[in-house]
């Protein structure tokens, strides 16, 4: 579904995935600095809606291409720099980004591992996992969700292949 049609009035939490459900997801390749980063329509809008209505906005995302040298924390932090200062011009927050360098999922802070949520409940005691709604574009986010014991949305995610760009929903392409 569209990230602002998502129903959020049962949750004072939210959990966003972050690329391809914030920002246009590169197939094969890595948000590497800030030009590369590109924010999928609507999404500022949504956040900075949501910002005055739930009590808690977190971003958790795997970021391996760090451990791969892609790219550094450093950049990264750059990156999320930006990205934050876009969403606080229109109005909205992040109260948090976790992200997991880890190339394999037997490290456990790696989506779908629990170690982010165990994180955040830990920074934030007021956070109840019957009221967060994960929110992202793929299977992992899914049973990231599920292995956490809260709610998921599958949001509508925008990719780009080379100059191709296309919406998929629920992996499969709805236009391109
Ligand atoms: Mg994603």
């Amino acid at each position: 579904m569209k990230i602002s049609n998502i129903d959020i009035s049962s949750y004072d939490t939210l959990l966003l995935d972050r690329d391809g459900t914030i920002n246009i997801h590169i197939i094969g390749g890595y948000v590497r600095n800030w030009n590369e980063f590109e924010f999928i329509p609507n999404v500022v809008e949504t956040i900075a809606y949501w910002s005055k209505r739930v009590k808690h906005i977190f971003i958790v995302t795997n970021q391996r291409g760090i451990s791969k040298g892609i790219y550094t924390d450093e950049d990264l932090a750059d990156i999320h720099a930006h990205m934050i200062a876009e969403i606080e011009k229109v109005g909205g927050r992040i109260d948090g980004i976790y992200y997991c360098t880890a190339l394999t999922e037997e490290d456990i802070r790696r989506k779908p591992g629990i170690g982010m949520f165990k994180e955040i409940l830990h920074d934030h005691p007021d956070v109840e996992p019957s009221t967060t709604l994960m929110i992202g574009d793929s299977n992992v986010d899914r049973d990231f969700a599920k292995n956490c014991g809260i709610d998921f949305a599958d949001v509508d995610s925008l990719k780009r292949d080379g100059e191709f760009e296309y919406w998929v929903n629920s992996k499969k392409t709805i236009w391109k």
